[in-house]
């Protein structure tokens, strides 16, 4: 395992930089990728961010498409908030697995080490927080700019502050980012209390769907390509109300399942107290953290479902 300060080293050593997001880019990777992307501009590297799949309107603001941009070989891929290879879906053959050397920043428990550096800290509430380390270590100046990605990654992943990831490194992180003149409010808002018209009509099917199972410990929902098109919402936005499952008084475990195709099906799993979510989604291939995970079944809902309610019914 590596520091954040051999990191930095061997970034100011190098060149020629590809960072790459996991598929469906959060607040985290994006945040933390295009500080990064910043940072190293900033030290007159040639880099740019590759994605597997699209930036979404919720964090547009923090994106531009001069970050896809670079006229250079890349030599150093960096994978950031990536838990597993597969994350980065078709661009870990065609892109990660073909550079020189390989990076790996990120913060879930359940990653392996797949890079040939890899700087992983499951203590670190985001991805967001080992970056703001690696660019102090850069010696690169915390511009607004740098400093509100940052806040957008660590703010993201701990739900504005409020999840049990959330540390005293955390706040000190944060602090340090106030002090390069963010305006924490607006990014607040853009994270947690803008909502679309297609979320709010995607939020009826989401709660007409809820199931409680165990005595009420395990809330279950769902979506598909049915709620989508009657809502004018894509599987996306259904992100926006994952936590509710778990925010219902007395449910330990929370579940969205997301109907892709017939059969696949994508879960988020949410957990509050005591179950361990990552190690469940890793019975199934998937992965996470202890209190958020996901994992995708190349089944049908309802075996998907039965599959994880009779996991979950011995650990509630
Ligand atoms: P999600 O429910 O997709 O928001 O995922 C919750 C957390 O688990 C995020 O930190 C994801 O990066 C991680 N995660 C989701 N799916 C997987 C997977 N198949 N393998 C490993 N980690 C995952
Ligand atoms: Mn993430
Ligand atoms: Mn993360």
């Amino acid at each position: 395992m590596h520091t954040t300060k051999q990191v930095a080293q061997f970034l100011k050593d190098n060149n020629n930089y590809v960072i790459i997001p996991h598929r469906s880019p959060d607040g985290d990777c994006l945040g933390s990728t295009s500080a990064l992307l910043l940072a190293l501009r900033a030290l007159g590297k040639n880099a740019k961010i590759v994605l597997p799949s699209p930036v979404t309107q919720r964090l547009s603001f923090i994106w531009d498409s001069s970050y896809e941009e670079g006229d250079f070989e890349p030599e150093v891929a960096i994978a950031v908030d990536v838990a597993a290879p597969y994350m980065m879906l078709e661009l870990y053959d065609e892109v990660f697995s073909k550079a020189k050397s390989t990076v790996c920043i990120d913060h879930h428990g359940t990653n392996e080490g797949f890079a040939q550096i890899n700087c992983v800290d499951s203590q670190a509430a985001a991805a967001g927080e080992i970056m703001c380390a690696v660019i102090e270590d850069l010696g690169v100046e915390l511009t607004k700019a740098i400093a509100e990605r940052l806040f957008v990654a660590i703010a993201d992943d701990t739900g504005g502050f409020q999840y049990s990831n959330t540390t005293t490194r955390t706040h000190r992180a944060a602090s340090q980012l106030y002090g390069a003149g963010i305006n924490s409010a607006d990014i607040m808002r853009a994270l947690f209390a803008t909502r679309t018209k297609a979320e709010m009509n995607l939020l009826k099917f989401v709660t007409a769907r809820m199931e409680y199972h165990f005595g009420g410990k395990v809330c279950t929902t769902w979506v598909d390509g049915e709620a989508l098109e009657q809502s004018g919402a894509e599987m996306s936005n259904a992100d926006a109300w994952i936590g509710l499952t778990r925010s219902v008084d007395g449910v330990e475990v929370g579940l969205m399942f997301k109907v892709l195709a017939e059969n696949e099906t994508r879960v988020s799993l949410r957990s509050n107290n005591y179950v361990d979510v990552a190690s469940v989604a890793q019975k199934f291939g998937g992965g996470g953290h202890v209190r958020a995970a996901g994992v995708t079944f190349l089944t049908n809902l309802e075996t998907a479902k039965e599959s994880l309610l009779s996991e979950l019914e011995k650990l509630v």
